[in-house]
């Protein structure tokens, strides 16, 4: 509302929408997005703890990855929900990183919020952030160490360290999981023109089944179609294996038009349903004729098609989705045939074996064993449905980890050593820099020692105690690499440890940290309207509403 010249009101805003404005639209967007960061904090490192989520049909997860908590939490603020955004944007660009994204952005605009109270402007917040984001990137980039797609043993570092935060990933199977994981990827990596390497992590199929234990996890050299061969007869195991893919039908399609055929006699009965048998026939003719001996078919197969695979000795499988049947082409080599006649011993694929097993109660079939696919599948097991999923989660993160190591083609090093690292050189380009943005680049470095904090607060350390050697051994020479060893509970050597990460995880992190935290700063108005959202600018009103006790912010 506003007031015109004869002092009369003005309505602007539908009546009952929502308006906060300057100071306190970015008071409140700080809080919310500190509280956000204060809830996954918990869970970062191999000593975070895990969180629970009930969904409202009473649906469990339990996890331990900031982008599933975020994601599962269904928050309801605009700025939660950008920050949420910070999660899944880490989450796609590199597949691992996400709670440390999500912390990074909480702390920058913790900061900034007790930048504003010292009566800084925004803008100039927003400008030392913007010269400490490029000065870190720039950092980074001399930090970063080379790793190429035949170093296995860093590869192997990067994948466990991957999954050591998930409950999952600690112990004896981390280092035959991550064995897979780094076969799997290496397997599916493509060398593009530049030299460079592109990894579609698509083609890095993931199955679970429930039942079996972790260590029953297995990679397999190809396909794992979660279907069963369609006749009893059928042979179960073949060795060989010669694959038609088939995305057409064996059964005899009605008309499109409605048609009557009148029949008056049994011998024209008989006729009829030998013409269909025929049909039919000809079609496993077809098939046979290339020399297949295992069909994959998107579509149907009509019993008395699967009576004459039976009889050819052709193993049948039916309704397999899609995408199976891309990453079968990927696997075996075969073409994807649209219609019969387009069938031919060209288009077949090849396979090791292909076997009927049965896992866990269900019948599955596994091409296997297949020569240098571009697709392979990674089959988890473990005891309960809970665990295999959090599985899945540990072995995506790494597989997008080791993926973006082959593709960017460097490492840092782990437990907070990077972050304390670019803020100790960031102190000091604060200095050089001077002026109002020095404290705003100030603010940006010490933002960063969150990561090695929260780290040692996970693990029960003394954090104040680890922070203040940390920072010393870094001022010194050699010490670069030094950070939170979370098991031996004390500072430690992160390269000679072998706790390696992707350089990838921390550009991204703190580039989209950055972005949304810049994001949040410049809003001085909000306006919700009424409709489902109705007043949500001014919810989560009470400054750390979440943030509880040992907040991020007690430096
Ligand atoms: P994110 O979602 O950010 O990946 P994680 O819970 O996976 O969060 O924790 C990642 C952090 O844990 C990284 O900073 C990483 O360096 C650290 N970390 C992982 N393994 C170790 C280890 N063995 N020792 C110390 N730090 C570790
Ligand atoms: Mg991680």
């Amino acid at each position: 509302m506003a007031k015109n010249l004869e002092g009369q009101q003005v309505m602007i805003l539908p009546e009952g929408s929502n308006r906060v404005l300057g100071r306190d639209a970015q008071r409140i967007n700080i809080a919310v997005a500190y509280a956000v960061a204060n809830i996954v904090r918990t869970t970062l490192g191999p000593k975070g703890m895990d969180k629970m989520l009930v969904s409202e049909l009473g649906d469990i997860v339990i996890t331990n990855d900031g982008a599933t908590i975020l994601e599962e939490m269904n928050v309801e603020h605009p700025a939660a929900k950008i920050m949420v955004e910070i999660a899944k944007t880490q989450d796609k660009e590199v597949g691992d990183g996400t709670t440390t994204s999500v912390m990074l952005a909480g702390m920058l605009l913790k900061k900034a919020g007790d930048l504003l109270d010292q009566d800084i402007h925004a803008s100039t917040i927003v400008k030392g952030y913007d010269l400490a984001a490029k000065k870190a990137n720039e950092l980074l980039g001399k930090i970063g160490i080379k790793v190429g797609i035949e170093d296995k043993d860093t590869l192997l570092k990067i994948a466990s360290v991957a999954m050591g935060s998930k409950s999952i990933g600690v112990g004896s199977s981390k280092d035959n999981l991550a064995k897979l994981v780094v076969s799997a990827v290496t397997q599916v990596a493509e060398k593009r023109a530049d030299g460079k390497y592109f990894v579609d992590d698509e083609l890095i199929k993931i199955e679970k089944k429930a039942g079996g234990e972790i260590s029953d996890t297995q990679l397999i050299q190809g396909v794992l179609v979660d279907k069963e061969i369609v006749h009893p007869g059928m042979p179960k195991s073949i060795k060989n294996a010669k694959i038609a893919l088939l995305d057409c039908a064996l059964e005899i399609e009605k008309t499109e038009v409605d048609a009557k055929i009148e029949i008056t006699s049994p011998e024209q009965m008989q006729a009829f349903l030998a013409q269909e048998e025929k049909m039919l026939r000809d079609m496993v003719e077809k098939i046979a004729a290339t020399g297949a001996n295992v069909v994959f078919c998107q579509k149907g197969i009509d019993d008395v098609a699967q009576h004459f695979l039976n009889k050819k000795g052709i193993a049948a499988v039916r309704r397999v989705k899609k995408s199976d049947m891309e990453k079968l082409a990927r696997a075996t080599g075969a073409k994807i045939a649209t219609t019969l006649d387009d069938l031919s011993s060209k288009d077949l694929g090849s396979a090791g074996e292909v076997n009927e097993k049965v896992v866990a109660g269900e019948k599955m079939v596994f091409v296997e064993n297949c020569k240098d696919p571009k697709s392979v599948t990674i089959f988890v097991r473990a005891s309960t449905d809970h665990v295999v999923s959090e599985g899945e989660r540990a072995i995506v993160d790494a597989i997008g980890a080791v993926s973006s190591a082959i593709e960017e083609g460097h490492y840092v090093t782990g437990g907070g050593s990077t972050e304390l690292e670019l803020s100790v050189q960031l102190a000091k380009y604060a200095t050089e820099i001077g002026g109002r943005e020095q404290l705003a680049i100030q603010a940006f470095a010490e933002s960063l020692e969150i990561v090695p904090r929260t780290l040692a607060e996970n693990a029960g350390m003394d954090a104040i105690d680890a922070l203040v050697s940390l920072r010393a051994k870094h001022k010194k020479e050699g010490g670069e690499h030094f950070g939170v060893d979370v098991f031996g509970s004390q500072v430690a050597d992160m390269k000679a440890l072998g706790v390696l990460e992707p350089l990838k995880v921390k550009t991204q992190a703190i580039a989209s940290a950055y972005e949304a935290a810049k994001m949040l700063l410049r809003i001085d108005d909000m306006i919700a309207s009424k409709g489902k959202n109705g007043g949500a600018a001014g919810k989560g009103g009470s400054p750390g509403a979440e943030g509880g006790s040992g907040g991020m912010g007690d430096y």
